[in-house]
C-alpha cells in the first residue's frame, strides 16, 4: 500500500524468489473517460504468481457490489474498453492479462468487497466470488460443513478457483462411498446456482442461473470470460482428516509398473484415496502425503489446530534459498544439489515441526501452502484414465520424466530444478450437485469422459527462466498427448498452470491451442464457446489470449 513503482521493483529484487504483491503507483494519472462515478479505481502494477506476467499502470477498479460490476460492464461496452476480473493473481496462464492486450483494459479487484457468505441451507453455502478459499473453509467449519478436497493454498478467490476448475486430491478409498454434498471432481461441480454479469440484449445485467438450467454448464468453469459475482455451492458434513507424511518409500516402488505390488501409489489410493507425491528433481525418495478420514484422533497423531502445518515448505530454509539464488543467477547445474537440499529440508522439517502425523478438521489438513512458498513455474495436465490404470499412467509418466531429465543432464542441461507434483481425483459427476437436470462443467479438465473415472494431475516445477525448461516441457507435453490418448487415457491441460509449449515459450504451440486442447473436450468445446459468447457478445470480459483461443 502506498508503494511506488520504484519500491515495488526494488522490493521484488530483494524478495528474490518470493511472490511480491502489487503496489499502487505514485502517479495515478487521468481516469478513463466517463468512468462510473462512485467506484474506486486507480492504476496498479499487475504481477502473476511467478512474476512471468507483469504489467505496469493497469487501471484497476474495486467494485463494492455486484451492481458496480454491471455499471462497469455497461461503461466498458459504451467506451470500447475491456474488463478482467481478478482474485489473488495466483496463477500462471494468460487468462487475466495476455501479451497484446489493449491498454484500454480495467482489472476488477474482486477480493476487496465481494466477499460475503452465508448458509443458504444446511448443505448449501452462498458465497461471493471475491471471498478467499480460506475464509470459505473457515466459515464452513464453523457451520459443521466442509469439502472433500480443495486447492492447497487458502489465498485463492472462489471466483478464481471456479474459473479454472480448481481441485485438491481425493478418490474413494476401498469401501468408501461419496458423502452427500461432496464431490471427487472439481469445485465447479459443487455449484448449485451461479450469479454472473451477462449481456441481456440491451445492456449488462445480473443473471442467476440454476445448475439445472442448461446455461449453467458453460459458466461453471468459464476461464474468466464471464464475471461471476456469487455462487451457491453444495457442501458436505465436515470430517476430521489424518495426514501421514512418508519419505521412506523409494520412487521406484511408488511408481513401479502396474501389478508390481508393494508400496505403489495405487496401494495408498486403495487404502486412503487421498495422496500427494512431491518428488524433488534428482532425488530417489519422494515426499508422500496420505490423507485418510479419521473421526477420532489416532494415538500417534499431533492435532492440527490451524492450517499450514509445513513451515519448512512455506518459509524457505536459508541453504535452499542460497542454492536457488545461485541457480537463478546462472549456476543451473546446481539443480541436483537443490533437489537434495529440498528433500533434506523436508525430512528434517517434518520431524522438527512434528508434522509427520497430523490430525484435525479437514480445513487444517487440506490447506498447506502459503504465499511465502518458493515461486516456481509449473506445467500442468489432468490425465483422465480408468481407476485401474492410474498406476500405469504414473509409471509411464515418471519413466519418461526420468529419461528426459537424464538425457538433458548428459548434455550438461538442467531444465528442471523443482519437483514433480502428483495428485489424483475423480471426475465431475453432475449427480454430485444434487440438482435435477444438472450438467457437468463443460470446460472443466475433469468434465466426464465415457471411458474414464479418474484423473491423474501432473505438474513439473522449475524456477522461472531456467534455460531449456521450455524445450523440456515441450517434449514432455508431446509425450503425454501421444501416450495418454486413445481408449486408455486422455490428456487435458490444467487451466491455471502452463501448457502448449514450444521450445521458446508456453502458450505458443498452435497445434495444441487450436486442435489438441479443443479436441480433448469433444463437442463441449464448441458448445461452451458459443454459449459464453452469447452471454458477452461484445467480448467485454475477454483478453487477447481468450479472443483467439476459445471457440466462437
Ligand atoms: C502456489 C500455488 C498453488 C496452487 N495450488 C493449486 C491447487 O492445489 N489446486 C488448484 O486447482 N489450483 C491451484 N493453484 C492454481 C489456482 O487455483 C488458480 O491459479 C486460481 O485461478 C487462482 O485464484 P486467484 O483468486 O488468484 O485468481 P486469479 O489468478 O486472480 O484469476 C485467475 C482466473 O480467474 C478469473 N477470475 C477471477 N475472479 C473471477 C470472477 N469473479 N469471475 C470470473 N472469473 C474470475 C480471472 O479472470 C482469471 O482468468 C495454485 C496456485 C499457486 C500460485
Amino acid at each position: 500500500m502506498g508503494m511506488t513503482r520504484r519500491t515495488l521493483l526494488s522490493g521484488s529484487a530483494a524478495a528474490g524468489l518470493l511472490w511480491t504483491p502489487i503496489g499502487r503507483l505514485a502517479d495515478p494519472g487521468a481516469a478513463p473517460p466517463g468512468f462510473p462515478a462512485g467506484i474506486a479505481h486507480e492504476r496498479r502494477t499487475y504481477a502473476n504468481w511467478s512474476g512471468e506476467t507483469v504489467a505496469d499502470d493497469v487501471w484497476t477498479a474495486v467494485p463494492q457490489t455486484p451492481a458496480d460490476v454491471v455499471a462497469l460492464a455497461d461503461w466498458a461496452h459504451g467506451q470500447g474498453w475491456r474488463l478482467r476480473p481478478h482474485g489473488f493473481k495466483h496463477g500462471w496462464s494468460p487468462l487475466t492479462l495476455a501479451p497484446g492486450d489493449d491498454p484500454k483494459l480495467v482489472l476488477l479487484d474482486m477480493t476487496a468487497h465481494l466477499t460475503a457468505m452465508s448458509m443458504a441451507a444446511p448443505d448449501q453455502v452462498r458465497v461471493q466470488a471475491g471471498a478467499s478459499m480460506e475464509a470459505l473453509l473457515t466459515f464452513l467449519e464453523q457451520n459443521g460443513r466442509g469439502l472433500a478436497h480443495c486447492p492447497a493454498p487458502g489465498d485463492l478467490s472462489v471466483g478464481g478457483v471456479l474459473a479454472i476448475g480448481g481441485h485438491g486430491t481425493a478418490i474413494p478409498a476401498d469401501g468408501e462411498t461419496r458423502a452427500p454434498g461432496t464431490t471427487y471432481g472439481s469445485l465447479s461441480n459443487l455449484v448449485v446456482s451461479i450469479t454472473a454479469v451477462v449481456w441481456d440484449g440491451q445492456a449488462f445485467a445480473l443473471r442467476t442461473v440454476s445448475r439445472g438450467d442448461g446455461a449453467a454448464a458453460a459458466l461453471l468453469t468459464d476461464l474468466g470470460v464471464i464475471c461471476l459475482v456469487e455462487v451457491v455451492l453444495r457442501v458436505g458434513v465436515n470430517v476430521n482428516l489424518r495426514c501421514l507424511s512418508r519419505v521412506d518409500v523409494p520412487a521406484t516402488d511408488l511408481f513401479a509398473a502396474p501389478g508390481a505390488g508393494g508400496d505403489t501409489v495405487d496401494s495408498f489410493l486403495h487404502q486412503a484415496g487421498r495422496i500427494e507425491v512431491i518428488w524433488f528433481a534428482f532425488t530417489t525418495h519422494p515426499w508422500l502425503k496420505v490423507w485418510s478420514v479419521a473421526p477420532e484422533q489416532p494415538l500417534t497423531s499431533r492435532p492440527a489446530l490451524t492450517p499450514y502445518n509445513y513451515p519448512f515448505s512455506d518459509n524457505i530454509p536459508r541453504p535452499v534459498a542460497r542454492v536457488a539464488g545461485a541457480i537463478i543467477s546462472g549456476q543451473y547445474y546446481l539443480a541436483p544439489v537443490l533437489g537434495r537440499l529440498q528433500f533434506g529440508a523436508t525430512t528434517a522439517g517434518l520431524t522438527a515441526s512434528l508434522a509427520t502425523d497430523l490430525w484435525g478438521p479437514s480445513k487444517n489438513l487440506m490447506l498447506y501452502i502459503k504465499p511465502t512458498t518458493l515461486r516456481v513455474h509449473p506445467n500442468g495436465y489432468a490425465v483422465l484414465t480408468r481407476r485401474a490404470d492410474v498406476q500405469w499412467v504414473l509409471h509411464e509418466f515418471t519413466a519418461e520424466y526420468q529419461r528426459l531429465l537424464q538425457a538433458y543432464a548428459a548434455r550438461g542441461r538442467f531444465p528442471v530444478n523443482g519437483a514433480v507434483e502428483i495428485r489424483v481425483t475423480g471426475l465431475d459427476d453432475p449427480a454430485d450437485a444434487e440438482v435435477p437436470g444438472a450438467e457437468p462443467p463443460l470446460l472443466s479438465a475433469v468434465t466426464p469422459h465415457a471411458d474414464f473415472d479418474a484423473a491423474v494431475w501432473l505438474d513439473v516445477l522449475t524456477l522461472p527462466g531456467t534455460p531449456y525448461a521450455n524445450a523440456f516441457y515441450a517434449e514432455l507435453e508431446a509425450f503425454c498427448v501421444a501416450r495418454f490418448s486413445g481408449d486408455r487415457a486422455l490428456t487435458r491441460v490444467e487451466w491455471s498452470k502452463a501448457w502448449a509449449y514450444t521450445p521458446s515459450a508456453p502458450f505458443t504451440d498452435q497445434t495444441m491451442l487450436s486442435e489438441t486442447i479443443p479436441a480433448s473436450f469433444g463437442t463441449n468445446w464448441d458448445r461452451a464457446g458459443t454459449e459464453l459468447r452469447a452471454l458477452d457478445p461484445h467480448g467485454v470480459f475477454r483478453n487477447a489470449f481468450t479472443d483467439g483461443f476459445l471457440a466462437e
